[in-house]
């Protein structure tokens, strides 16, 4: 008979903020991970401390998980909501002597800590070991009653984790207003959701040990743990928000890909040998936990863009000629028409070639659609001399009667009238550029020419001669 688990993993950001690229990760490898074995990806909110928690911070962390295709199952569960449940369980810990209520002052309290502290152990309530029928007619919290006993966890990064019980204060469960607290929630959400391994950031792993305490007192099963090495700036520092210490959106704003932003985080603080280019499905088949690596990855953004230029090689067209032009409306000076987006449309193939995000594709579309006529400077002013003007001409009044506007066709008809003018492609190709794209980087001129359609390109010559 099958008695295996289903595996179900879980993302539980707390809502104080956008998503970060950390917690991206993070949700990345427990979606990952959930996939490759048929489990279940869960979202839970965090919620509990509801001084920093905001409604924003909810709809921003939704909208950059969806952005990220980070889908998970079922609907979100929100902590707050499950707060009589956490007391429930509160309860049930006192009743098995495992939590105790403490009438401690948090002047006593401080005290308490500073003899803790100063004898070298963890912090005692008084009250662990009382009769709470002593207890005062006065506020009180419920706290752990931190076992007399070192404390081990399996960790799927970390190996086997080792603390001393002096290590592990009586921990505060529920506040004295009855709110739980984060170790305690934390526990009885992954248990009920029926997590079977939890992947976060190692800022946690102390967490673990607390949380281990909570689930041996309880008798329920300990998840399997994944604490995975924080991400690190490129300067093998803290990531700081100049390094990159950012939300998914920022991301998005710098022109990333979804996919390539994926796979990037993917790479990031995983291995599969030394493969570095993933699609969806290969990373779901690839993915496991042994790939984790122990120590920090840092950020670097020029992997991270190498790695986005695959996927926008792979992306297909049409969706990022939508992407683009989206990103193009908010720009004002700009030829934003049906006309405009067809160009764009129709280079596409050859342009997603060249760029390595969608910012760097805003600059490779910028010829087609900047409004004529052109200011021209530089380099690209000095090309049209009188000479060039006049050759311009000729080339205008033979393209006028050219037939075949197709880019091959166009091609021979400019090495021809190079022949007939008796001089080097050069000296047709230069003025040529500078005329149609006023000096923005363009790929090649007959393509170019190609796309525009005659009225465009006869239009733009007119404009310079
Ligand atoms: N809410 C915690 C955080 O955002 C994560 C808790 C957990 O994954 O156990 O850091």
């Amino acid at each position: 008979m099958q008695n295996k688990r289903p595996i179900i993993t879980r993302f539980a950001p707390s809502p104080t903020g956008y998503l970060h690229i950390g917690g991206a990760r993070t949700a990345l490898f427990s979606a990952l991970f959930a996939r490759r074995h048929g489990g279940q990806f869960k979202l839970r909110i965090e919620d509990t401390d509801r001084a920093r928690s905001t409604d924003d911070a909810v709809t921003a962390i939704l909208d950059g998980m969806r952005w990220l295709g980070l889908d998970w199952d079922g609907e979100p569960v929100s902590q707050f909501a499950r707060a009589e449940r956490h007391r429930e369980v509160v309860d049930a810990l006192i009743a098995r002597g495992a939590a105790f209520r403490c009438w401690c002052t948090p002047d006593e309290v401080e005290a308490l800590r500073q003899t803790a502290f100063d004898e070298g152990r963890a912090l005692r309530s008084p009250w662990r070991d009382r009769d709470p029928s002593e207890g005062p007619d006065t506020p009180f919290v419920v706290r752990f009653k931190a076992p007399d006993r070192d404390v081990a966890l399996q960790d799927g990064v970390q190996g086997e984790v080792r603390w001393a019980a002096k290590e592990f204060d009586d921990l505060v469960l529920l506040r004295s207003d009855g709110a739980p607290t984060y170790n305690l929630a934390v526990v009885v959400d992954d248990h009920d959701m029926g997590v079977t391994h939890v992947i976060r950031g190692d800022d946690h792993l102390v967490n673990g040990g607390r949380q281990t305490q909570i689930y041996d007192a309880l008798g329920w099963n300990i998840p399997h743990f994944a604490h995975i090495p924080l991400i690190h700036g490129p300067d093998g520092k803290k990531l700081s928000k100049r390094h990159g210490a950012l939300g998914v959106e920022a991301y998005r704003d710098m022109g990333y890909l979804p996919e390539g932003l994926r796979n990037y985080l993917l790479r990031l603080g995983w291995s599969h040998g030394d493969k570095e280019l993933f699609t969806d499905a290969e990373m779901v088949a690839a993915f496991d936990l042994a790939g984790l690596n122990k120590s920090p990855a840092r950020l670097d953004f020029d992997k991270m863009a190498s790695v986005n230029a695959f996927h926008m090689k792979r992306a297909d067209s049409a969706r990022l000629t939508d992407l683009l032009w989206a990103r193009l409306e908010t720009k004002p000076g700009l030829r934003l028409d049906e006309t405009g987006r067809a160009w764009v449309r129709a280079s596409m193939d050859t342009l997603k070639e060249r760029a390595a995000t969608l910012a760097e594709l805003e600059d490779q579309v910028y010829f087609m659609l900047r409004l004529r006529p052109f200011t021209m400077e530089g380099k690209t002013a000095k090309a049209l001399d009188e000479d060039a003007l006049a050759r311009l001409g000729r080339l205008s009044k033979a393209l006028a009667s050219h037939n075949d506007w197709s880019e091959p066709a166009l091609g021979d008809a400019l090495k021809a009238f190079a022949e007939t003018e008796g001089v080097g492609f050069g000296k047709i190709g230069q003025p040529l550029r500078a005329a149609i794209t006023g000096g923005a980087p363009a790929p090649d001129m007959s393509f170019v020419l190609a796309v525009l359609g005659r009225d465009e390109v006869l239009a733009r010559l007119n404009d310079v001669i």
